[in-house]
């Protein structure tokens, strides 16, 4: 019904229908639109049935369309199948002229009132039908108002209103080439036309391809006989709800203004009473208007917003649609719906948006506080609203910066650049929000922070960044490096100075969590948290997770106190590897060989060993400490997790990733280079703040002396700069990273391997119920897994023999190759466990580099609908999902009870998680703030084919 009648048409004739006082009228359809935008005339016989329709509407009312002794008037509103509040026109108070509205002046016994009507409606005509701009009929009655003594609409005498009557048809004329149209039938005939043509004006062509409705639906035209709100004191009109949209309270909640007739609200030309008040003022349409709404709402089993009016004491009610709502209202209009009995648990869980609870987790600007901060003047600017959440914090313009002041919450930080690229990431990281000048909703920086959960205001266009002098410029107005600001990422608004946010505090959400639990029980996915720390961990868990499916192992070397020793050991690690195997080579060489020829291998022999003694302490000797250090981490995540599951990834980046960048090494040996013998040229020439840091480490190289460090600190950076050189790759993505590293340096992998055992022995000695399951990366022939595999448990088993406990272990495979996925029941034999590494999978499926893409055309193809949505933020359904599908079946064809689940960022994307159900993954994982969000998509996907939502939802 509502394809045909557009939601606004399907309400009015259900509650016709429901014996509720709606004034009489009818609706042309939807496919009268459509017919009339393809030829650009009404189709044969509409006209005909058009006034069939009117002349019921007569008969019902017992007046006359254009009758000048005792006329009616109709208005002709747009409504198509979903809301799409203001982007369409409507028409009102048609049939009148100038005779009727001497009629009307009679019937009303109300002169102004019916000069008035008149008025609007030339007004309306002209700028809806004829598009003349309605700034011109605005200043002709401004220009009137400016006579009055109060220069309000309301003090404009019935004179006043007729001679504008005369200069609105005057300047109707001029515009027009032809006078303002006197007949009734006329006047309707042009403005259904004109609302059909309003579904292809610019406005509403924008608001569908921002909310996805297709273009093709068309509006239906409503035909319905006007009634008055403006009739005086005992008229009004008004609009409410009937439940308490921001809280989700239920009460009755909205605004009443009397004397004052339809947009007039929305408009705000006085301030409106609100509905309580209309109570004592309207009792008995107050009265029958609440029970309508009480009758509404039982109706559609849901929330409505309600347009009504009172004429002469009369209740007419003009519209009804589901109401628009808070998250946090969502929420308990859902629970509190499933409690009463109008919906069902199910219905309740999909009435909640999984944005909806993303943006109650979120912290929130006090609103008082905002509202303070904008009387004092601290408004800033408006951007693109990139990603929700509110943050306030210094000013920083290096991502360096940001990531040195923010590391481990020590200062709170907004990161402010013209835009962002992957090379700030580390800043972002460390920031509590980013502002970028450039960028749209898929930029950079709207992507990354998204996918952190920091709040972001990108395009914020009218800031001028300076990044070389430190400093934003807003008009007048600058701020400094390491002044404050405040972004909020739900509105777009950037204030300068602090304003207090208000952290969520997901125990308190009583509400939530019912909702959350009520999903559990539907949902058949799992869901799991991406977590490196036993800190991220337990916040996981407290959200829900039932296990970590993607703890990152190098997140822990980079800590500064581990990256020398990570240094130390990488420097070490392909000259042990070279030395090692020729030494191999040698002492194979001296079993088989004769006794003349042995003399000579055994001195090369000895002439390499001290060679490798000395590796070896660097290289093994590095891994040893390492060793330490890990194993305390994953006794730390293991112990969070105690009783659920744990995967661990071995090393997966490339090693350069833990080295200096190679361009900042040559800069500074360059650097060191001419400064030998001349060290006050490095001190002169100090300008940034990284200059200033190279010049501290110089100092402290040499104790102080400049000269002396330059001496020290040249040949250590000389050395660092050519392992760099060796180790450069023109692809690291596809270079030597994942268990390619663990092949050729086995030695790491089994370190890492030895950890998680010490660790997994250690708690399973205290007691605890612990399940490491370690996880190999980017494999993508099944021999790499195999000898990873035969190697690594090797460790582990020998770890377990000696500290004498058994733990509930697997050994599994990231699927991130495509070759992986084509492969998977040759995978299967070898891997407990499969995890799906989408970002990967998504860059070597499409063949492209991510960071590569997001910043130079991947935002380009999203915007011109060559790729329907960026494939990082959402599964590839086509394609990746293709690889997945076929990935799953053919690995469980070989391994039945196959664990298999996703670890990439869209684990906590809805649309993704819909796809993942489908797939019959056993979990999701995703990082913990998605937790819960993540908990409610996963029983969407279940419930979304079972239960149907609400028509006009
Ligand atoms: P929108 O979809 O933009 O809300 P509407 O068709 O609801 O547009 O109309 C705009 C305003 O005019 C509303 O306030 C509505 O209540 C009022 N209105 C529309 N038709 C009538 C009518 N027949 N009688 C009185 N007021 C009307
Ligand atoms: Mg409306
Ligand atoms: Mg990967």
């Amino acid at each position: 019904m509502r394809d045909l009648l557009g939601g606004k048409g399907a309400g009015l004739a259900e509650m016709t229908r429901l014996g509720l006082p709606v004034p009489p009228g009818f609706t042309i359809t939807t496919k009268a639109c459509n017919a009339y935008s393809k030829s650009g005339r009404f189709p044969p016989g509409l006209l005909k049935e058009v006034f069939k329709g009117l002349a019921s509407i007569e008969a019902k009312v017992g007046r006359k369309f254009g009758d000048p002794e005792n006329p009616f008037l109709v208005s002709v509103r747009s409504g198509a199948k979903f809301s799409m509040p203001g982007m369409m026109d409507t028409i009102l108070n048609l049939g009148l002229n100038d005779a009727t509205v001497g009629a009307l002046a009679r019937q009303t016994s109300n002169d102004r009132f019916a000069w008035d009507a008149y008025r609007r409606l030339i007004a309306l005509f002209g700028r809806i039908v004829k598009e003349i701009e309605g700034r011109k009929f605005e200043s002709i009655l401004d220009g009137f108002k400016g006579r009055t003594e109060g220069k309000e609409d309301s003090d404009l005498t019935a004179d006043m209103l007729r001679s504008i009557v005369e200069e609105f048809k005057g300047l109707y004329r001029s515009e027009v080439g032809e006078p303002f149209p006197q007949d009734p039938e006329t006047q309707l005939r042009e403005a259904i036309g004109a609302v059909f043509r309003s579904w292809n004006g610019k406005r509403a062509v924008d608001y569908r391809n921002f909310s996805k409705i297709p273009h093709t639906l068309g509006t239906a035209a409503n035909v319905q006989t006007m009634v008055f709100g403006n009739m005086g004191t005992d008229s009004g009109t008004g609009v409410a709800f009937t439940r308490n949209p921001s809280t989700g309270e239920k009460v009755l909640f909205g605004e009443f203004l009397p004397d004052a007739q339809g947009e007039d609200v929305v408009a705000g030309i006085r301030t409106p009473m609100n509905i309580a008040q209309m109570r004592e003022k309207f009792p008995d349409a107050y009265g029958e208007f609440a029970r309508a709404a009480e009758l509404l709402e039982k109706h559609y089993r849901d929330i409505q917003d309600i347009e009504l009016t009172v004429e002469r004491g009369r209740l007419w009610i003009l519209q009804t649609r589901s109401g628009k709502r808070s998250a946090r209202a969502a929420v308990k209009i859902a629970i509190d719906m499933a409690r009463e009995g109008l919906i069902s648990r199910k219905e309740a869980i999909l009435r909640v948006e999984p944005a909806h609870v993303i943006q109650l987790l979120l912290p929130q600007f006090d609103e008082k506080a905002k509202l303070a901060a904008r009387r004092e003047g601290r408004y800033l600017a408006k951007g693109l609203n990139a990603s929700p959440g509110a943050a306030a914090g210094f000013a920083i313009f290096d991502p360096n910066e940001a990531e040195s002041l923010g590391r481990d919450e020590k200062k709170p930080v907004v990161l402010v650049r013209v835009e962002t690229s992957p090379d700030d990431v580390h800043g972002i990281l460390h920031s509590k929000g980013v502002l970028t000048a450039r960028g749209g909703a898929t930029s950079h920086a709207a992507v990354v922070t998204r996918g952190l959960g920091i709040p972001c205001v990108a395009g914020c266009e009218s800031i001028v960044v300076d990044f070389d002098e430190g400093e934003f410029r807003v008009g007048e107005k600058i701020v400094h490096r390491g002044d404050f600001v405040s972004i909020d990422g739900s509105s777009g608004e950037v204030y300068e100075g602090h304003i207090p946010t208000i952290e969520p505090d997901f125990a308190k959400e009583v509400d939530l969590q019912t909702l959350l639990e009520w999903a559990d029980e539907e949902r058949r996915l799992q869901v799991w948290a991406n977590a490196d720390y036993p800190r991220d961990a337990k916040r996981a868990r407290e959200f829900g997770a039932q296990g970590i499916g993607l703890d990152r192992t190098e997140h822990m070397f980079m800590e500064t106190d581990r990256l020398d020793i990570m240094h130390e050991m990488i420097l070490a690690a392909p000259e042990y590897r070279r030395v090692s195997t020729e030494v191999r080579t040698l002492q194979a060489e001296i079993e088989s060989t004769r006794a003349d020829r042995r003399r000579v291998l055994e001195e090369r022999l000895a002439r390499l060993e001290p060679n490798l003694q000395d590796l070896s302490r660097r290289y093994i000797g590095s891994l040893e400490k390492l060793e330490r250090l890990q194993k305390g981490d994953f006794v730390g995540i293991l112990r969070a997790m105690a009783g659920l599951p744990v995967i661990i990834r071995l090393i997966d980046p490339p090693l350069h990733e833990f080295l200096p960048k190679y361009e900042t090494l040559l800069v500074q040996v360059t650097k060191l280079t001419l400064a030998r013998g001349n060290p006050d040229v490095l001190q002169r020439a100090a300008r940034s703040d990284e200059d200033q840091a190279f010049l501290e480490e110089v100092k402290k190289a040499g104790g102080g002396d400049i000269g002396r460090g330059i001496e020290a600190l040249l040949p250590r950076k000389q050395l660092l700069l050519e392992a760099v050189a060796a180790s450069r790759e023109t692809n690291p993505m596809l270079g030597l990273r994942g268990c390619r590293l663990g092949i050729m340096f086995p030695e790491i992998t089994e370190m890492q391997v030895r950890a998680i055992f010490e660790a997994a022995c250690q708690l399973a000695k205290e007691g605890l119920d612990v399940k490491p399951e370690v996880m190999i990366p980017l494999a993508g022939h099944v021999n790499e897994l195999k000898v990873e595999r035969e190697a690594l448990e090797r460790e582990a088993r020998k770890v377990m023999e000696r500290e004498g406990v058994r733990v509930n272990y697997k050994f599994g495979t990231m699927i991130e190759i495509p070759r992986a996925a084509l492969t998977a029941d040759e995978i299967a034999k070898h891997a407990e466990f499969f995890s799906f590494g989408t970002n990967d999978l998504t860059q070597t499926t499409l063949g492209y580099s991510r960071d590569d893409a997001e910043g130079k055309f991947l935002l380009d193809y999203v915007e011109r609908g060559i790729l329907p949505h960026n494939p990082f933020q959402t599964l590839d359904r086509e394609g990746v999902g293709a690889l997945m599908r076929m990935c799953v079946q053919k690995g469980r064809k070989v391994r039945k009870d196959l664990e298999v689940g996703i670890c990439g960022e869209h684990g906590g994307d809805p649309a993704s998680i819909e796809l993942c159900h489908e797939l019959g993954l056993d979990y999701v994982s995703c990082s913990p703030f998605r937790v819960p969000v993540a908990r409610l998509a996963a029983a969407h996907a279940k419930l979304r084919n079972e239960v149907q939502r609400p028509e006009d939802r």
